[in-house]
């Protein structure tokens, strides 16, 4: 069996040891094996890494751009191989694959520019003969812990700007989906980033546990569930280190009666099943408000015996399997219990699709109605291709009901009314926002983030608040010895 291992010092790395099963979700076979670390791979992937640092938080601006343009280049020229390893292990379709591709590469692109994105700022003659100016220094040695749902976008949220920012990265992507990691890491070296700037080490619980109580390591981007967010935030932070951990999500798309049917029945279709569910931006309740509900579900039922389901290997496949078994039956067990509780099952995609193989991961996809708060299906994060329309009379109930929702990533409003989409914003308790855009995932010169239980820790990721955290400010005021007399003052330093 074909094992997947590390990326440590610039180079592929095998240890014997724990190993898990990584999957084909088309086919339901086991197709390789990934290293889990010990505490002691870990440790010499933090070692390489503080190594690297030294020199490379040293590097000019514009050595560093330059790598990054190299590094663009390559993965543009990659995408096809990168999108193919993310489909292997993940299941979904290639041009789903491509976007994700696409959405990480404009996080390179954006650390490309990242002699203006360090310029600090500098104040003359605060003082009389005293300058001050602000440099924006690298933290050291950051980790990336990442997501099975998207194995390159995430980790190229962070490594990134971690290594423009003058870091090194240690990066512990999912043990479901690894192998995507290693031609990240591969292509990275070939762009010519010296050794033991980005390291790979696969794993689960232990390593990341290892990572979050490591001395050598600064700080820690995460990406995840909500319960290992927490402990995430909660372990690293107790260890002193500086931690983004952003969490799950269950994000509503809001329709008012005046909104357009079809437009909206489109993008509730797209974005409630596409890479089946498995996004933490997925919408996955459909707030109808008043008469709009009856037409619209109608319109979103309508939709879906047009989904094709089918291994990414298939060019028509619309939609691919969900990344285990377990996961599967565990998100058909929530349209199984839906009509117990009290729901309406629309469509039911518990059954897998005609034409796919049976031993593969796959599910049809799911509408379930008249859905309320204190259901499994709404309280939940499903992370499947399950959707749940609620049915409220007024805007301001779908307020309420959102607000009272303990996770804020995403959400989304279907108007033609503007007065209403210019108030959303401030009505809603939520980091990010769609107005007739059911997947508002910010380009990566702004930020992404949730609030509440999907982020925890202050610092959004990627784009400026990504520089924030990857830098340490620190302010440097200088005079130059003149020809004044020598003269101490034991007061306060006043400006004057
Ligand atoms: P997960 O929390 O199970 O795993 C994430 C990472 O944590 C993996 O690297 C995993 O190895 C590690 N991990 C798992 N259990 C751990 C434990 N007990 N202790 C320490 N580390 C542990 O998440 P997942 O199933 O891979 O991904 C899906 C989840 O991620 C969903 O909840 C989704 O909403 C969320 N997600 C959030 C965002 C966002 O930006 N907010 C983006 C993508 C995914």
């Amino acid at each position: 069996m074909r094992t997947i291992g590390h990326w440590i010092d610039g180079r592929a790395v095998n240890e014997p040891g724990r190993t898990g099963p990584v999957h084909d979700p088309a086919r339901g076979e086991q197709t390789a094996q990934v290293s889990l670390a010990s505490a002691a791979v870990v440790d010499s992937a933090v070692k390489a890494a503080v190594t690297a640092a030294g020199t490379w938080s040293q590097s000019s601006l514009s050595r560093r751009a330059t790598l990054l343009f190299g590094l663009r280049e390559l993965l543009h020229t990659h995408r096809d191989d990168l999108a193919a390893a993310v489909s292997r292990e993940h299941g979904k379709v290639h041009e789903d694959a491509l976007g994700e591709v696409a959405r990480g590469l404009e996080c390179v692109e954006f650390a490309c520019g990242i002699p203006q994105l360090l310029k600090g700022s500098h104040s003359a003659e605060v003082s009389r003969g005293v300058d001050v100016h602000t440099v924006l220094r690298p933290v050291g040695v950051v980790a990336g812990i990442t997501p099975f749902n998207f194995p390159v976008m995430v980790p190229l949220w962070m490594m990134a700007n971690a290594i423009a920012c003058g870091n090194a990265f240690v990066l512990k992507p999912s043990e479901k989906d690894p192998s995507a990691s290693l031609l990240l890491a591969e292509l990275v070296h070939q762009a010519g980033f010296p050794d033991g700037v980005v390291n790979v080490v696969q794993g689960d619980a232990e390593a990341v546990n290892t990572l979050l109580t490591h001395p050598d390591i600064a700080a820690v981007s995460f990406v995840g569930s909500t319960p290992v967010a927490r402990h995430v935030y909660e372990t690293g932070t107790a260890a002193g280190k500086r931690v983004q951990a952003l969490g799950g999500a269950k994000n509503h798309m809001v329709v008012l009666p005046d909104a357009d049917i079809e437009a909206a029945a489109d993008a509730a279709i797209s974005a409630g099943y596409g890479s089946a569910g498995e996004r933490c931006m997925a919408i996955s309740v459909v707030v109808a408000v008043g008469p709009v509900a009856d037409p619209l579900v109608d319109a979103i039922a309508a939709r879906i015996p047009g989904i094709v389901v089918g291994p990414a290997a298939e060019g028509s496949s619309m939609m691919g399997p969900l990344i285990s078994s377990a996961h599967r039956d565990r998100v058909r067990s929530y349209v199984e219990r839906a009509t117990d509780d009290g729901a309406r099952v629309v469509v039911d995609g518990s059954a897998a699709p005609a034409g796919v193989d049976p031993a593969g991961f796959f599910l049809g996809c799911s509408l379930v109605d008249g859905v309320r708060p204190g259901m499994a299906v709404y309280d939940d994060e499903i992370f499947g291709p399950v959707l749940s329309v609620v049915r409220v009379d007024t805007y301001a109930e779908a307020v309420a009901l959102i607000n009272a929702n303990p996770y804020g990533n995403g959400v989304a409003l279907f108007t033609r009314d503007g007065g209403a989409a210019r108030r959303f914003g401030g009505d809603v308790e939520v980091g990010m926002v769609g107005i007739n855009v059911p997947i508002p995932v910010p380009v990566a010169w702004h930020s992404f983030g949730g609030w509440k239980a999907s982020l925890f820790g202050d610092a959004p990721i990627y784009g400026p608040e990504g520089i924030r955290f990857y830098t340490r400010p620190q302010v440097v005021t200088t005079r130059w010895p003149d020809a004044t007399p020598s003269a101490i003052n034991l007061g306060f330093p006043t400006n004057g």
